[in-house]
């Protein structure tokens, strides 16, 4: 299918959020061919919460936390996604205060001019801003700026758009089944150099291959370049309570129940969490657990101002890749073939790095500095590439 095109200079594969931002990138200078096995944002990124945290979640690294905020309020100024900026809270209970107030301390002398946009309000306070909540377990909360919530399926496919509008060629239904390399081999030494993409429909010729195909990257780079990702499974619910209305609840996180929030629609609250690794991720179930939904059914009520049970009306699950230290490989790696760029192992979130992703990659090609350091997303920064490492939950692992 691909003999009469003219050959791209690069070949995406993967049509999730990072595919598609990173496609976005680099088609106004590069011939770009994006691959994608069924449709655009059907892995992880159609099942996501849309969250937005960079800044809580690189309060070491602002730079990258205002890159992708940045480019969040810019798109949606455009119109082409709905951004929704709202702060987002963390109930303190009482043992846990004075950690608390400490950490909001050192967070605000963070994250470089004036510091972070965090602070600790108390209950009385948050249940004054945002009605639907009530504290009364727990002493205040820390209060993060600068985070929001957006519909992942609606960024990738304006992502998608934006590229295709700049001349990138988008397949979907077409799976990848390797890269070409010329030169090196499995136990060679020598990496090679990238050639191609074979694929069920043909084989494609090109210098520079991206691989951004979520939590299958690994196996699509066997045996060129062993990667440390891992599947893992993540679930969210849907609950609607009365005490629900526009405005009146914030995103939040509760870290002993192990679960994280955020308004949905006027009057649902999309809860999620209970992430586990999968062995077998094909075959994983796409629905909450009975046991999740249980969790939450028990935990929601006591958070909100309406004693009357949550409804359940939706759950889902999803899966996607983990890595050791919970942050993405964004990286053009010394120890493969030359022309192999990997974006991968997003870790839960890989709908917020995306503008990150994308602008890094862009600068992997062209060989300039990104605006932000790349140190983070390096694979080099892991001796052991191995698949077999402990899970670790991004509210664990930082
Ligand atoms: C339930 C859930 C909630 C989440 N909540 C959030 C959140 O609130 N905020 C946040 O930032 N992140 C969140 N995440 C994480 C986020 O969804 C992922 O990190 C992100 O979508 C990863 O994007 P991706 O493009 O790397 O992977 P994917 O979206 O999985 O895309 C990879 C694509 O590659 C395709 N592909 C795979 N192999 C091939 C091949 N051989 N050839 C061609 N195509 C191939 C797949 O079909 C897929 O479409 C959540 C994830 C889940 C599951």
């Amino acid at each position: 299918m691909f003999r009469d095109e003219p050959s791209p200079d690069v070949v995406v594969i993967g049509g999730g959020v990072i595919g598609c931002a990173i496609a976005r990138e680099l088609a106004p200078n590069r011939r770009v061919l994006l691959l994608e096995r069924d449709r655009i944002a059907s892995g992880a990124t159609g099942r996501a919460a849309g969250e937005v945290t960079m800044t809580p979640s690189y309060p070491n690294h602002p730079a990258i936390a205002a890159h992708a905020n940045e480019f969040f309020r810019r798109y949606d100024a455009t119109d082409a996604i709905d951004y929704v900026e709202i702060p987002s809270v963390e109930p303190v209970s009482p043992d846990r205060e004075e950690t608390a107030r400490m950490r909001v301390d050192r967070l605000r002398n963070e994250g470089g001019d004036g510091g972070l946009d965090v602070d600790f309000l108390p209950s009385e306070t948050v249940e004054r801003r945002w009605p639907a909540l009530e504290l009364s377990e727990y002493v205040g909360a820390v209060r993060f700026g600068e985070t929001g919530y957006l519909d992942p399926s609606r960024l990738a496919n304006a992502l998608r758009i934006d590229a295709e509008d700049a001349g990138a060629r988008v397949e979907t239904c077409v799976r990848a089944t390797g890269v070409l390399v010329d030169g090196g081999g499995a136990g060679g030494g020598e990496a090679g150099t990238v050639v191609g993409v074979e694929t069920d429909r043909g084989t494609v010729d090109c210098s520079t291959v991206v691989a951004a195909a979520g939590w299958r990257t690994r196996d699509l780079l066997t045996p060129h370049l062993p990667i440390p990702i891992r599947p893992y499974r993540t679930q969210c619910v849907l609950v609607r309570s009365p005490a629900l209305r526009p405005g009146s609840a914030p995103m939040g996180w509760l870290p002993g129940p192990d679960i994280y929030f955020r308004p949905m629609g006027d009057d649902d609250l999309l809860v999620g969490g209970r992430s586990a690794a999968v062995e077998d991720p094909e075959s994983a179930s796409r629905s909450a657990d009975e046991a999740f939904r249980e969790h939450v059914a028990t935990v929601v009520p006591d958070l909100l101002a309406d004693a009357e049970p949550v409804h359940i009306v939706d759950d889902w699950a999803g899966i996607d890749a983990a890595t050791p230290d919970t942050r993405p490989i964004i990286d053009r790696p010394s120890a493969g073939p030359a022309g192999l760029i990997v974006a991968t192992g997003f870790h839960g979130r890989g709908v917020m790095t995306a503008p990150v992703a994308g602008t890094l990659v862009r600068c992997l090609i062209e060989e300039t500095d990104p605006p932000f350091s790349a140190d983070p997303f390096e694979l080099s920064r892991f001796e052991d590439r191995s698949a077999d490492f402990p899970f670790v939950s991004i509210s664990e692992g930082g």
